[in-house]
């Protein structure tokens, strides 16, 4: 297990190791462009090798990107589904010339059509997004917190997604994998908090899509209660979830990666708390 946070690129992407090493991280994740939109700035050779270096220097051993934020694949509009599969395979180039291990993102919204139907037609975003792609990056799907229509919740629906991938065949499938996030789980129902909500969440992923699939943690406490089905990041151990569903969630995942996305006013403390979990782990 390694630990780091959400940082920013203002100023370039290079800047990004060097912010990551001043808060304490050891890995870290990064926009690569605004979360809210507009044009994604160029990775060229400069800055490519610049940022390399930067990591180098750092001791950062590994970077990853969040897509933005108005990715939908089950979108009604075809002007935003199809700008959704073009900026998810754009991070995934992207994110290959500066050498990131994964790019994660959100699946969107199922209100527009019947919550099958949203399901396949994430899956059909997936696949246009990765057919053909021969980078590096992998590519996640991250689990959600519930609220309104947002897809991808559950694990049942997270592998109802994949089932859907397996079609025709299992390229993309096989390239596909899943991103924790503590907060959107125990906001979607998960009581990851106690020892045995943890056991039969991760009984729960072993009978849907596998504990294989999980790639990468997210791991933020929750503002909001069991159930509440909001997204609500909060420090480790200010929120719902507390130090003890960490404790057990480190315990869990000893091999991944754990990624804050808290506010920057107490997230070194937070991951100078991960860190103290990860001895006992
Ligand atoms: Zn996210
Ligand atoms: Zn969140």
């Amino acid at each position: 297990m390694r630990i780091g946070c959400h940082v920013s690129i203002a100023g370039g992407m290079a800047n990004a190791p060097q912010r990551a090493a001043d808060l304490g991280c050891e890995v870290f994740q990064v926009f690569t462009r605004s979360p809210q939109g507009g044009p994604a700035p160029k990775i060229d050779g400069d800055v490519v090798k610049k940022f390399k270096e930067e990591m180098i220097k750092w001791n950062q051993a590994e970077c990853y990107i969040h897509a933005p934020y108005y990715i939908n694949f089950a979108s009604a509009n075809e002007a935003i589904r199809k700008a959704s599969i073009k900026v998810v395979r754009e991070e995934l180039e992207r994110g290959s010339l500066i050498g990131a291990k994964y790019l994660m993102t959100h699946l969107g919204s199922a209100k527009d059509f019947e919550r099958n139907k949203a399901l396949k037609m994430v899956a059909i975003g997936v696949k246009e997004a990765v057919n053909g792609y021969k980078g590096s990056t992998e590519f996640l799907l991250e689990i959600s917190a519930g609220s309104g229509n947002i897809i991808g919740d559950t694990f049942e629906e997270l592998h109802r997604i994949l089932e859907h991938v397996k079609t025709p065949d299992f390229m993309i499938y096989h390239k596909v994998g899943v991103c924790l996030d503590s907060a959107h789980m125990f906001a979607s129902g998960y009581d990851i908090k106690t020892k045995d909500g943890l056991a039969s969440t991760l009984a729960k992923i072993k009978k849907t899509i596998g504990l294989d699939k999980i790639k990468l943690v997210h791991a933020n406490d929750s503002k909001v209660g069991l159930g509440e089905r909001k997204d609500r990041h909060d420090h480790i151990g200010d929120g719902k979830i507390g130090i003890e569903g960490f404790k057990n969630l480190a315990k869990s995942f000893p091999e991944l990666d754990f990624i804050l996305e808290t506010k920057h006013d107490k997230v070194s403390q937070d991951i100078v708390k991960l860190k103290e979990m990860r001895k006992n782990v």
